[in-house]
């Protein structure tokens, strides 16, 4: 059925919502939009770590000054997910420039370059990208050019303290039109999939378009009739604390950590430092889960008495303290049914390794509103099978590749030996059968039904990256003989030390420059 969507409106102002509000307004100036949320409840403090489309994102499709958006939302800025311990394996990253340890297939002696990446340098100390040696020097990316101007490395995201961030997305909506409304919605009225009205306790609203973006509430989408994509992962709570730490211990990277039941992970914002344990309720309880969880801030904790290493009664943590989530990975397989568009957690999880959500659910917010200008407001069912798609393959690309930390991990307890080696879907077996025949060499003509083409966020150099540093051989490498010259040796060598000297050189740290630098 056509549509024309004059007005919008969203439920729920978390940062998926206003994000989505304001992607819309930014090129279809003439609808009108407002936010619908119960603003006086608490915003949810998880979920602060971006990847590096981020800043695309924001500060290209939406328009948001950088400096302005530094100021007031104090980012503190991520080069990489770091890996400190996967399961025993050595410690590894995963940077946002991953490429560029790549060489490419029309390097001289390509074959040598790729040999030696595989070999050497693909988590070694020594072979640091630019983002890598950001974080092995604590540092930003931010540093002095040769004429002296402030400059920035720009392949990096963000950790965003929510708070801040949603304040200030509250004022840009404001700024742009857009009306926020404190109320809550408690009676949804449909006709089949079709959203007839929704009502508060005092008020009633119509529209021609809206967007469920009440988070795991899923106020709108639950009275719809979508069939949800279970994923089937078994990790499906998790427990997070904020404690306290200084501007100079800032750590620019998403540092994740294996534990017992599922991962630990460590996100340093501006304010404070933010912890995290993902486990699988299925083989911890949450009590036993809780008790690890302590253990793990008591020793990442600078604060923190000895006694209290082991967690119990020594420990810095007070289960109240900490905050409790509970999820299921999945997705409803259509994001827009009818006259209702679910986004963010409403639509989706997959779960938080490799801090996908706020990003990817941006992105897509964007692409909606493209299509809703592109298309002049008038919206068929065309249309919504073109977003439902991209939302879809969204999906599955970062299922697929979270999938992989999983499926190569070999840990020892039982929900490790479960996870290791679990089917993660079709297209990631024939990611390892292109790593084993091609190597890293991924422009090679691969037939389109291998999916490769469908994948989106993430792509082969990111799955090989993953793979490479969780063991994964590749049989072209191991079959071939090849001898690394000096010349190439050399060459490597001397790339990688002139990153590790420009970054210890010239950059500057978080600290120097928040409190030097820009003198907040
Ligand atoms: C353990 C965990 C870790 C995560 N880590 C990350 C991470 O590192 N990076 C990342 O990008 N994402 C992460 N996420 C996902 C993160 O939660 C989302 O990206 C982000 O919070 C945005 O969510 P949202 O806006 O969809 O929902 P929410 O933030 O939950 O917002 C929902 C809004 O809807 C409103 N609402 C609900 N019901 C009603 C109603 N009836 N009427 C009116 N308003 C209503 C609420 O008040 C709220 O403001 C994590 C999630 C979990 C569970």
């Amino acid at each position: 059925m056509d549509d024309e969507i004059a007005d919008v409106t969203v439920v729920g102002g978390g940062d998926v919502g206003l994000l989505t509000a304001l992607s819309i307004r930014q090129v279809n100036p003439d609808v009108r939009v407002r936010v619908v949320d119960d603003f006086q409840r608490e915003i949810p403090q998880v979920g602060k770590s971006t990847y590096r489309e981020i800043q695309q994102l924001l500060h290209g499709s939406l328009g948001i000054d950088e400096s302005r958006f530094i100021s007031e939302v104090k980012p503190v800025w991520k080069a990489s997910v770091y890996f400190r311990d996967w399961c025993g394996r050595p410690e590894f990253h995963y940077p946002f420039d991953p490429p560029d340890k790549y060489p490419s297939a029309g390097t001289p002696n390509a074959l040598e370059h790729y040999y030696y990446l595989y070999e050497e340098a693909h988590a070694s100390p020594d072979h640091l990208t630019r983002c890598e040696a950001i974080v092995d020097h604590a540092s930003s990316p931010w540093f002095y050019g040769p004429n002296g101007d402030l400059d920035r490395y720009d392949k990096v995201a963000y950790h965003l303290d929510t708070e801040r961030f949603n304040t200030f997305l509250r004022t840009l909506c404001r700024e742009r039109g857009i009306s926020l409304v404190d109320d809550e919605i408690v009676d949804v009225e449909t006709d089949g999939n079709r959203i007839v009205t929704i009502r508060s306790r005092g008020q009633q609203y119509e529209s021609d378009l809206y967007v469920d973006a009440t988070g795991f509430s899923r106020v709108l989408r639950s009275e719809q009739d979508v069939a949800f994509r279970d994923f089937g992962f078994p990790l499906d709570s998790a427990l997070n604390v904020r404690i306290d730490r200084g501007l100079a211990d800032v750590i620019p990277a998403t540092i994740v950590e294996s534990g017992d039941h599922g991962w630990f992970w460590h996100i340093d914002t501006y304010d404070d430092r933010d912890l995290g344990y993902v486990y699988a309720s299925d083989y911890v309880s949450d009590e036993d889960a809780l008790d690890e969880f302590r253990a793990y801030v008591d020793s990442v904790d600078p604060a923190a008495p000895s006694a209290g290493a082991s967690g119990g009664a020594g420990s810095v943590l007070d289960a109240d303290d900490v905050d409790h989530y509970e999820f299921t990975a999945g997705y409803f397989e259509q994001a827009w049914v009818e006259n209702c568009l679910a986004i963010g957690n409403a639509e989706g999880f997959v779960e938080p390794l490799q801090s996908t959500a706020l990003t990817a659910n941006t992105s897509l917010a964007v692409q909606f509103a493209n299509l809703l200008s592109s298309r002049g407001q008038r919206v068929d069912d065309d249309a919504r099978d073109a977003y439902n798609t991209a939302v879809s393959r969204t999906w599955e690309s970062i299922h697929d590749f979270v999938g992989v930390h999983y499926s190569y991990s070999t840990g020892d307890t039982p929900f490790w030996r479960d996870v290791g080696g679990m089917h993660v879907s079709d297209r990631v077996g024939r990611i390892d059968a292109a790593f084993d025949r091609y190597g890293y060499d991924w422009t090679v003509d691969i037939p389109d039904d291998e999916g490769f083409a469908d994948l989106k966020v993430f792509s082969l150099p990111d799955f090989y990256t993953i793979m490479r540093n969780l063991g994964v051989d590749s049989a072209f490498y191991e079959s071939l003989d090849v001898t690394v010259s000096d010349d190439v040796e050399r060459s490597e060598t001397e790339r990688y030390r002139q990153i590790r000297d420009q970054v210890a050189t010239n950059h500057l740290t978080t600290r120097e420059l928040y409190q030097g630098v820009l003198n907040f």
